[in-house]
C-alpha cells in the first residue's frame, strides 16, 4: 500500500470510526496499528509490519488465520445461501451445526439456541431460566433473581452487565441494571477472606454453598465463568469450586449458566471447562472461539428440562419470545463447522496440552520478576499480574497506565497483546508454534521491562 493510502486510511480512522472500550481522546494521539490482512498466526499492518496475534484476535481465534477448512466452508456456503432467517423456516447449516454441538457438549444439553455474540448467549440463558421459572407456577414462580461472582464478566448488554460484577460498570449504569445476589470471587493471589490457598479449606465455596441455599427459593440460576474469571484479569478458580457450586444448585433446584465464551473450544485444555470438573449445567453460553474467529455468532445450549418448560399450544404463551434478525446465519455456521472441522483434522486438543506447556515455561521466566505478583494460568489462558510491590501486593497508580505501556512496547517488538489494567493477557491461538508462544514471552518480558523503565 503505498503511503498516501496509508495516511489517508489512518487520518479516516480517526475522523469516522468510534472504537470499542477506547477513550478516543488518547487513541487521537496515537499512531494506529490498521490490520490489513494476516498469515497464520501473524496480523500484517498496512505498513506491512508483522505481529504475533497474542491475544487470538480478542479470544476468538482458534487455528490461526486463514484457515483451509473454514476457507472452504465458508466459500461454499456463499455459493448457496449467505442467510435466511431462522424465524419460522429452517437452514442447513444452522441443522449440521446444532448436531455437532450437542455431540461434544456435556451429556445435559440437548437444544441449540442461536444469536450473535458472547452478550445475547448470556442474555438468552438468562431470559430462559427466568421464564422456565414463571411457567412453573407456585411457589417457583417466585425464582426471579440470579446469583452471581463478585468481578464476573458476562458482557456488555443491559442484562449481561446487570449479572457481572464489574465495579466500574455497575456504578455508571446502576439505574439500568436489575439487582443480584454476589457471590465473592475464588481469587486465590487476593484470596477475599484473607487465607492462603496451600492452608485453606475453600472458605469461598462454603460461603457460595450458604448463600445459595440461604436464597434458593427466590434464585432462578446461578451465573458463572467455568474455571477461569477472563475479564476480571485471568482469576484461575481453585480446583473443585465448580463442582460445589453445582452440586449446591443442584441439591436446591438453582438452575446453574455457564457462560463458556471464553474458556469453550479447548482454550482451558478440554472442549469445555466444565468437563474438568464433571459439570453438566443447565445451559451453557458459546460464542468467541466458536467461528474460529471468523465470523459473529453464538449459541445458548440448553437442557431438556428446560426446552419441555417451553412446550405447550400457542395460546398458553409459553413461546420463547426472544430472537435476533441474524440468528443462525448460514456463512456463520459454516464457519463454525469448518472450525470443529479443523479441530479434528488437527488434532487441536492433543495439541493443546503440549501448548499449555510450552506456554507454562515461557511464563515462569517471568515468575521471578521483581513486579510480577501473579502468574495465572488455565491451559491457553494466562494473566500476569504486574504490582508496585511484591510483599504488599500493592497495585500501581491507575494513571500511569502501566498495563498499556507493556503492550506499546510489545507491538513495537512484533505482538499484539490486550491487557487487562496491569494483568498482561496471553490467549494465543491453539495454532501456535512451541517457538512462536517463547517468541511471544520473551516480547513481554522485554516490554515490561521497557515499560517499568519509562515511568
Ligand atoms: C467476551 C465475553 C463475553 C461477551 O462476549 P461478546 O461477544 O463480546 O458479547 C461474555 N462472557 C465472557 C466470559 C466473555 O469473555
Amino acid at each position: 500500500m503505498n503511503s498516501d493510502d496509508v495516511r489517508r486510511l489512518k487520518d479516516d480512522d480517526k475522523r469516522y470510526v468510534w472504537h470499542p472500550f477506547t477513550q478516543m481522546k488518547d487513541w487521537l494521539d496515537t499512531d494506529p496499528v490498521v490490520v490489513e490482512r494476516a498469515e497464520g498466526v501473524e496480523l500484517i499492518d498496512i505498513d506491512g509490519n508483522r505481529y504475533l496475534d497474542g491475544v487470538s484476535s480478542l479470544w476468538t481465534n482458534v487455528h490461526g488465520h486463514r484457515v483451509e477448512e473454514i476457507d472452504r466452508a465458508v466459500g461454499e456456503q456463499l455459493g448457496k445461501v449467505a442467510h435466511s432467517t431462522l424465524l419460522g423456516l429452517g437452514s442447513v447449516p444452522s441443522i449440521e451445526l446444532a448436531r455437532e454441538l450437542i455431540a461434544l457438549a456435556p451429556a445435559s444439553l440437548s437444544k441449540v439456541f442461536y444469536s450473535d455474540s458472547g452478550s445475547t448467549a448470556v442474555e438468552v440463558a438468562l431470559k430462559m431460566a427466568f421464564q422456565y421459572w414463571q411457567q412453573s407456577g407456585a411457589p417457583q414462580n417466585k425464582k426471579v433473581r440470579f446469583a452471581c461472582v463478585k468481578d464476573a464478566y458476562h458482557g456488555d448488554t443491559i442484562g449481561s452487565v446487570s449479572v457481572g460484577g464489574i465495579d466500574l460498570f455497575h456504578s455508571i449504569y446502576k439505574p439500568l441494571l436489575f439487582e443480584t445476589v454476589e457471590i465473592p470471587s475464588p481469587f486465590c493471589y487476593r484470596c477475599p477472606f484473607g487465607l492462603e490457598r496451600s492452608a485453606c479449606a475453600m472458605e469461598c465455596a462454603a460461603r457460595a454453598e450458604r448463600t445459595i441455599a440461604r436464597h434458593a427459593d427466590e434464585l432462578a440460576a446461578v451465573v458463572m465463568e467455568p474455571l477461569v474469571q477472563g475479564a476480571a484479569g485471568m482469576i484461575v478458580h481453585p480446583e473443585g469450586y465448580l463442582a460445589r457450586v453445582a452440586a449446591v444448585c443442584a441439591s436446591h433446584d438453582v438452575l446453574l449458566i455457564l457462560d463458556e465464551v471464553a474458556t469453550g473450544f479447548a482454550r482451558t485444555g478440554t472442549m469445555f471447562a466444565c468437563e474438568q470438573e464433571g459439570v453438566e449445567p443447565d445451559f451453557i453460553a458459546l460464542a468467541k472461539g466458536i467461528t474460529g474467529g471468523y465470523l459473529p455468532l453464538a449459541a445458548t445450549l440448553a437442557s431438556e428440562r428446560i426446552y419441555e418448560g417451553f412446550l405447550g399450544t400457542y395460546e398458553s404463551f409459553r413461546t420463547f419470545f426472544h430472537g435476533h434478525t441474524y440468528t443462525g446465519n448460514a456463512l456463520a455456521c459454516a464457519a463454525a463447522l469448518g472450525n470443529l472441522e479443523a479441530f479434528r483434522s488437527r488434532d487441536v486438543l492433543d495439541r493443546a496440552a503440549h501448548l499449555a506447556g510450552a506456554l507454562a515455561a515461557g511464563l515462569e521466566k517471568l515468575a521471578g520478576h521483581a513486579h510480577v505478583g501473579d502468574v495465572r494460568q488455565k491451559g491457553l489462558m494466562a494473566g500476569v499480574e504486574l504490582v508496585g510491590d511484591r510483599t504488599t501486593k500493592e497495585r500501581f497508580d491507575l494513571s500511569l497506565r502501566l498495563g498499556h505501556r507493556v503492550i506499546l512496547e510489545a507491538r513495537a517488538r512484533g505482538a499484539i497483546l490486550r491487557p487487562l489494567g496491569d494483568v498482561i493477557v496471553f490467549m494465543p491461538p491453539l495454532a501456535m508454534s512451541g517457538d512462536e508462544i517463547a517468541r511471544l514471552t520473551e516480547i513481554a518480558a522485554e516490554s515490561i521491562d521497557a515499560a517499568l523503565e519509562s515511568l
